[in-house]
């Protein structure tokens, strides 16, 4: 039997398998930089099939290597570990047992997936070549609550080095997406994304006498109106862009003016030219409104996650391998989306490819990624299998 065929098969006898370590994960969620549990039942897993494993990098993170009987590539799959402060509303036997904590982004899916492969590819060992790393990868989440992100962590570790890694591949679970299918973006996967935090300095005066201070409530709604007639009006409309604040506070009292208000917002951008160009245009009309109003502006930026894109040449060949192993029907293109994630970080190191695994049940609606209704198809685990394990044998030169 030929090696895609072998895979096909393997991924359905481990389909049990995979369902149940999804579960097993599904009930003990832990957040960004606490997944001390998951990361002990990781490495244990791996360990138990023999794997050469590596724990306790930048933090909880674990690797286990796979080494082939023939020389070939080595390739590497990432997945990430963390879970979300959010409070499970799915009914089912393997709901978190963590009250407030939620695998709700689906890493319990990227982590068995990379497990069943681990497990897949050991039993195929004989036939394979090359040189296998399966990556845990702890805090994707980390931001907005301000963790470093797990991926540079891993990164400054070395996981991709001795020997460099020819190729990494990561997935995410697609709620909008039906079991079955997969999506992938030729170019740009997923938006860069800046925190961004606006300060508008008044003077506090009486209520009763606003023209003897400077009013930074009043000021901030200029800004903030401004801020997104801009958007439209100076920057190129091909060009995405996204800039929302979730957050704003200031002010002590309801006749005191405001001295000070606060805004923080989150930036997105599919070119870093654009990013140069909105943070350019946000300067200079601040500046404007500063002099107008008299109120001190300020805007401090930090880069959350860098724009994420894969390699186009290991694109053309990840896509031919998904339609021999899936059918080339359920392999499509996809929008960027303007979301981030810190596999960005691997892409910028070695060639990479990220896609999109369809989780969604058929002829419903599907849930949104980090909602407490989030409710993920384990019927999607075989398809998720199967494409990790095709992509990593066949990119390793084991065909
Ligand atoms: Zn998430
Ligand atoms: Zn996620």
């Amino acid at each position: 039997m030929d090696l895609l065929a072998e895979i096909k098969n393997l991924a359905e006898v481990e389909a049990a398998e995979v369902t149940s370590l999804r579960r097993e994960f599904h009930r003990h969620p832990e957040l960004s930089h606490h997944e001390e549990r998951t990361a002990r039942v990781v490495a244990e897993y791996l360990a138990g099939l023999g794997l050469e494993v590596r724990t306790g990098i930048a933090g909880y993170g674990v690797v286990g290597r796979l080494r082939a009987s023939r020389a070939g590539k080595s390739v590497a799959y990432r997945a990430d570990m963390d879970a979300l402060p959010v409070t499970e509303k799915v009914e089912s036997p393997w709901r978190s047992q963590t009250t407030g904590v939620m695998h709700a982004c689906g890493h319990d899916f990227h982590m068995s997936i990379a497990l069943g492969a681990a497990r897949l590819l050991t039993k195929l060992k004989d036939r394979l070549a090359g040189e296998y790393r399966f990556i845990f990868q702890p805090a994707e989440e980390g931001p907005p609550k301000g963790d470093a992100s797990g991926a540079l962590g891993m990164l400054k570790a070395g996981v991709l080095e001795n020997p460099s890694v020819a190729a990494v591949f990561g997935l995410h679970v697609a709620p909008s997406l039906d079991v079955g299918h997969v999506r992938y973006c030729p170019d740009v996967v997923m938006a860069g994304s800046d925190h961004l935090v606006l300060t508008v300095q008044g003077k506090a005066a009486h209520g009763a006498t606003p023209y003897r201070g400077v009013d930074a409530v009043l000021v901030s709604a200029h800004a903030l109106t401004q801020i997104k007639a801009l958007l439209t009006q100076e920057v190129d409309t091909r060009n995405p862009v996204v800039l929302s604040f979730g957050r704003i506070s200031g002010g002590n009292r309801f006749n005191i003016l405001a001295e000070r208000v606060e805004l923080e917002g989150s930036l997105r951008y599919l070119k870093e030219s654009v990013r140069e160009q909105v943070l350019a245009i946000l300067r200079r009309h601040l500046a404007g409104l500063a002099k107008a109003s008299g109120a001190k502006i300020g805007l401090a930026t930090k880069s959350i996650y860098p724009i994420l894109k894969n390699d186009p040449r290991l694109t053309g060949q990840a896509v031919e391998i998904l339609g021999r192993v899936l059918g080339a029907k359920r392999v499509k293109t996809h929008l960027p989306a303007m979301g981030s994630e810190d596999f960005a970080y691997f892409a910028q190191k070695v060639p990479a490819f990220y896609f999109f695994l369809g989780v969604r049940t058929p002829g419903t609606r599907g849930q949104a990624l980090h909602s407490p209704d989030f409710n993920p198809d384990e019927a999607a685990l075989p398809y998720g299998l199967k494409a990790a394990a095709a992509l990593l044998a066949v990119t390793a030169g084991s065909e």
